[in-house]
């Protein structure tokens, strides 16, 4: 998946296997020499292990698990953990990159401090490619997000909107971490076409680079919940998304696999 000369129908394709392909080999030698080797299914569920504070800490309101710590930044946000409904980020900044919508200073060009530093190297090292990104959609209120779920409910109905759209809370927007990403190829549309675009491509292999991940990955649609949006990136910094994508995973999967540290 690292090699850019694949073809796009070679690369999704190959999607599923990256994981087997590129699993690390075992560099952790046993000091001990009664333990027995590590087979690859342990290796890999040995997964990484983090500071405690980078984990979820949930308390159930009206049936709902809300997050009670949403400024971490690896909050984990989806249709089962809420961020609290009178949660705004406290550092949000408009990252200076270029925005389909022009120079307008509105709520969706906003994101959380460092998530926008990062925007903006990723959107430069993009330009240095020859790829000219454009950031539609960032920060969304909790109200606004409500507004977005009854429009797309009355347009068709609420089960068919909330494949695509996030319940109010459950919107990963709302953390101020995520950014939809478009392109003037694209018409600066958020759709499934921009996956075959030669700024869809990139984004693809290099965000996580810049600390970004592709959040709702192709064929993850049953652990992630949401149809696939090539579009959608969210920022958990180059750590944890060297990891997540190196190992073909979603962010659910990355904390299934994840320990706290002591
Ligand atoms: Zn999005």
């Amino acid at each position: 998946m690292k090699k850019t000369a694949l073809t796009l129908a070679a690369a999704i394709l190959l999607a599923g296997c990256a994981a087997a392909e590129e699993k690390p080999e075992n560099k952790t030698e046993q000091t001990e020499t009664t333990a027995p080797a590590k087979t690859p299914a342990e290796e890999k569920t040995a997964g990484p292990v983090i500071s405690a504070s980078y984990f979820n800490q949930l308390k159930e309101v009206d049936g709902v698990q809300v997050i009670q710590n949403p400024e971490n930044p690896l909050v984990l946000v989806n249709k089962e953990f809420a961020l609290p409904s009178d949660y705004t980020p406290p550092d949000l900044v408009r990252p200076k990159v270029k925005y389909s919508f022009g120079d307008q200073d509105i709520e969706k060009s906003y994101m959380r401090k460092e998530a926008a530093a990062a925007l903006e190297k990723m959107f430069q090292g993009a330009e240095g490619d020859g790829q000219y990104l454009f950031a539609v959609s960032g920060y969304r209120s909790y109200s606004r997000q409500q507004e977005i779920l009854a429009a797309g409910a009355a347009a068709s109905s609420e089960e068919e909107a909330l494949k695509s759209i996030a319940p109010p809370g459950m919107s990963e927007h709302q953390s101020g971490l995520a950014m939809d990403i478009s392109s003037e190829s694209n018409g600066f549309e958020l759709n499934q076409a921009f996956e075959a675009t030669e700024e869809g491509k990139w984004l693809k292999e290099h965000a996580h680079e810049y600390g970004f991940i592709l959040r709702y990955p192709k064929g993850k649609e049953d652990i992630t919940r949401y149809i696939y949006e090539p579009w959608h990136f969210r920022y958990v910094g180059q750590e944890a998304a060297a990891v997540i994508y190196e190992n073909d995973w979603t962010f659910e999967d990355y904390f299934e696999q994840a320990k706290p540290a002591e």
